[in-house]
């Protein structure tokens, strides 16, 4: 049995409401709609405004986004989290309050479709981004500048599974003090902690494996309390108070959510904060279900090749199994044989929902250099190993032989054909 199903994760989460006395013993935290907080007294209203822990306005969050914040912080094991509208919220709340004109960020060149134009952004700003390989860490080193403030890094790289040497690189930010992010939303905390491999902040888009059923969205930032902010020349004097460890995720805080208003509703917390509550069951059964149906693919005639990091051949597999536990995910890049069409074997799928997104407890199919892909043009996509039959593969929770059969029936289908 792997660590994490000793670790109390699941019972940590499920009880995480309780214990802080909910009214009339509801075992949910109630959903508070409300915009505004009163006060019956306007001294601790003030001192709430002055830094004093409380409401004010639903902008700077509520009790439902707090007490989903303290599941999320409970998962990851840190020191403290703030939620966001969307996984791409956080991702902006965090480069954009804490870099500034004339800094330089390393960036794995492997990052989601939008992060990438992202980071396209902030280059305009004036924030330089170089690219490297995250799975070497040569790259990243080399990459380093006097003008480098932080490195970003996803854990498994979508679609192509690549595995960033999470440990190597959080020894190279430590060694130049630099801020280290991971994205952890492939791998959720279930699979991973960033603070293993000394990670400053851990990003998390909600909206995929933590909620799990398609019904919301969210992102997170999770402070993990290893980097000491007091020599980080970007943090406004305004927020150097209480512990120098916490720095960052208040002005995320502040400038994320009080300036730029990418706020968590109350009503997504609710329904991601139940989610929430079996993502490790989720997890266990899209990761042994991903592992079924990669085996099953990587030996049928109609597959070209499968990236999966749970197969021995993957470059990166002895890594992820000893970071990830032995266990490897719920997505699978997939390449059909030239004979077939990409689309046709799409339209003869059954079980799998033909959609973007992932981490759903459904699964999720789609043709990568038609969607996702698309907007970088064919030239891009050589580059980056982005064949034009490349299937994006996020596993859900079904029973396995249902899922095998149907892509068994799909291909059958196809071969019959070619
Ligand atoms: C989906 C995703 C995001 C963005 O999250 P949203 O909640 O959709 O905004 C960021 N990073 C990764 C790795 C993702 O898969």
């Amino acid at each position: 049995m792997s660590k994490n199903e000793h670790s109390g994760f699941t019972t940590s989460i499920l009880h995480a409401d309780r214990r802080k006395a909910v009214e009339h013993g509801a075992i949910h935290k109630p959903l508070h709609t409300s915009t505004e907080y009163a006060f019956a007294d306007s001294r601790e209203l003030a001192a709430v405004f002055q830094g004093k822990s409380g409401y004010t306005y639903a902008r700077q969050g509520t009790p439902t986004t707090a007490a989903l914040e303290d599941k999320i912080t409970l998962m990851e094991g840190g020191a403290g989290t703030v939620t966001f509208a969307t996984g791409m919220a956080a991702l902006s709340s965090i480069f954009m309050t804490l870099l500034k004109q004339g800094d330089h960020l390393v960036s794995s060149q492997f990052v989601f479709g939008n992060t990438n134009s992202l980071l396209g952004t902030l280059d305009r700003l004036g924030v330089s981004v170089t690219f490297v390989d995250p799975a070497n860490a040569q790259q990243v080193k080399d990459a380093i500048r006097p003008e480098t403030k932080m490195i970003f890094t996803e854990t498994i790289a979508n679609p192509g599974t690549q595995i960033a040497d999470l440990s190597a690189i959080g020894d190279i930010c430590e060694l130049h003090n630099l801020v280290y992010v991971i994205d952890n939303t492939l791998t959720s905390p279930w699979l991973f902690q960033g603070k293993s491999v000394k990670a400053s902040l851990v990003m998390n888009s909600l909206s995929k494996y933590i909620c799990g059923h398609g019904n919301a969205l969210g992102g997170a930032v999770t402070n993990t309390g290893l980097y000491d902010w007091s020599g980080y020349d970007n943090i406004y004097d305004n927020y150097k108070t209480g512990p120098a460890n916490a720095w960052g995720l208040t002005q995320i805080k502040k400038k994320g959510l009080r300036d730029m208003g990418a706020t968590l509703s109350s009503d997504a917390a609710h329904r991601i904060a139940v989610g929430a509550e079996t993502l490790a069951l989720r997890m266990k059964q899209s990761c042994s279900n991903a592992l079924a149906l990669a085996r099953f693919l990587e030996k049928h005639p109609g597959i070209a090749s499968v990236r999966y990091p749970g197969l021995s051949q993957h470059p990166q597999h002895e890594r992820a199994a000893t970071l990830f536990n032995h266990r490897f995910g719920g997505l699978l890049g997939v390449e059909l044989v030239d004979g077939i069409d990409c689309f046709e074997f799409l339209n003869k799928l059954n079980v799998v929902v033909l959609a973007t997104h992932l981490g759903d407890a459904r699964t999720l199919a789609l043709p990568v250099a038609h969607t996702i892909y698309y907007e970088m043009g064919p030239a891009r996509r050589a580059e980056m190993g982005i064949g034009d039959n490349l299937l994006r593969v996020s596993v859900g929770i079904e029973d396995e032989e249902d899922l095998i059969n149907d892509f068994r029936q799909a291909l059958a289908q196809c071969m019959d054909a070619a």
